[in-house]
């Protein structure tokens, strides 16, 4: 035997165990790239492990990072499913093509239309899984409700000193500034932008919890949130949490309007899935009464599925509200412009 041939026969063999062990791992393990940081997450992964016997790898990471990670492993990349928050996200992971076409009629008739996105063009398709708003806080003991009732009401001056947000530069408000820019166009959400900075009680830092806890300490008059993170103190039995969320109040923007932001979370599967049934699976998991849900009861989301019940008591009492009307693709389009707008204004 010549050492090629040796050669080659030992490759051929490493060949067939590699396709056995794939094979085997077909059925049983999907690896899963999420952006969602959200603890409660752990029972929505365990029940789908439960159910179908596929172990879950998973990996998590900020969006950018993620983003990065997926683009340069390529075609080698492990990923199955990726999952993102806000639509700025998934618009990104969808232009980019990190996403496969999905053929699923369970995804299809349970995920509305205008909650899904597909690239005409590279065919990256994702599913929004459930959705949440961004709404503003305020102080009840120094701040009239009144006079913060708009995203528009933010940047008025007799809101000087009062203002708090997170980092311009989150998805979360590239989002919210991409849909602002949609209804009343660049040069106006370019003066809004000014009138925020003009505004600001502090330089942006910190996370959503910490622009709610800033209002409840009086360090700022009014802030904005994402929901969940809201009602995640709103439900909390802590003592320390009861009393800071007494001294807030919360409003739904733009009632008389354009109406609330709304932003989504979702997913797909990614385009080179190692596991693509498995990742079917899971999309169509996370499409079910039991994980919509997961979504509701664990992280405060609405499920997007209409049969699904939220059964959130305190989600609930937020009431109904009427939402923004801008599409998705609209939003991550905008975000670019966003971006630009922020930094010219000096908006970090
Ligand atoms: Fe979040």
């Amino acid at each position: 035997m010549t050492d090629r041939f040796a050669k080659s026969l030992s490759v051929a063999a490493f060949v067939v165990v590699a396709a056995s062990s794939s094979a085997v791992a077909q059925e049983n393990v999907l690896n899963l790239y999420s952006s969602r940081h959200y603890q409660t997450d752990e029972q929505l992964y365990s029940n789908f492990t439960k159910q179908t016997g596929i172990k879950i790898n998973r990996i998590e990471a900020e969006d950018n990072p993620l983003l990065e990670r997926l683009r340069n492993e390529g075609k080698n990349s492990p990923a199955d499913v990726i999952l993102m928050v806000d639509a700025a996200r998934l618009w990104r992971a969808q232009i980019d093509g990190l996403f496969q076409p999905v053929k699923s009629k369970v995804l299809d008739t349970r995920i509305p239309a205008n909650l899904r996105g597909k690239d005409d063009g590279n065919g990256s398709e994702w599913y929004g899984f459930s959705t949440r708003g961004r709404v503003i806080v305020y102080n009840k003991a120094s701040v009239n409700p009144e006079d913060v009732s708009t995203y528009e009401s933010l940047a008025d001056s007799k809101n000087k000193g009062k203002v708090c947000t997170r980092s311009g530069s989150h998805p979360y408000m590239l989002s919210m500034i991409g849909s602002m820019i949609e209804r009343n166009g660049e040069a106006a959400t370019e003066k809004w932008a000014q009138g925020v900075v003009n505004n600001f009680a502090r330089p942006p830092r910190g996370g959503d919890t910490d622009q709610i806890k800033g209002v409840a300490s009086g360090e700022c008059g009014v802030a904005v949130t994402n929901t969940y993170y809201y009602v995640r103190l709103l439900r909390s039995n802590k003592p320390e949490d009861k009393e800071l969320i007494s001294k807030v109040g919360f409003i739904w923007p733009n009632q008389k309007t354009s109406g609330t932001h709304l932003n989504i979370s979702g997913g797909g599967v990614a385009k080179n899935a190692p596991h693509r049934d498995a990742a079917v699976k899971f999309l169509e998991y996370l499409a079910s009464d039991e994980a919509q849900g997961y979504f509701a009861n664990g992280n405060n989301e609405w499920p997007v599925v209409k049969s699904a019940v939220a059964a959130n008591p305190a989600l609930e009492s937020l009431g109904k509200f009427k939402a923004e009307n801008v599409s998705i693709a609209t939003i991550g389009k905008n975000q670019i412009a966003a971006q630009k707008i922020l930094d010219r204004v000096g908006y970090k």
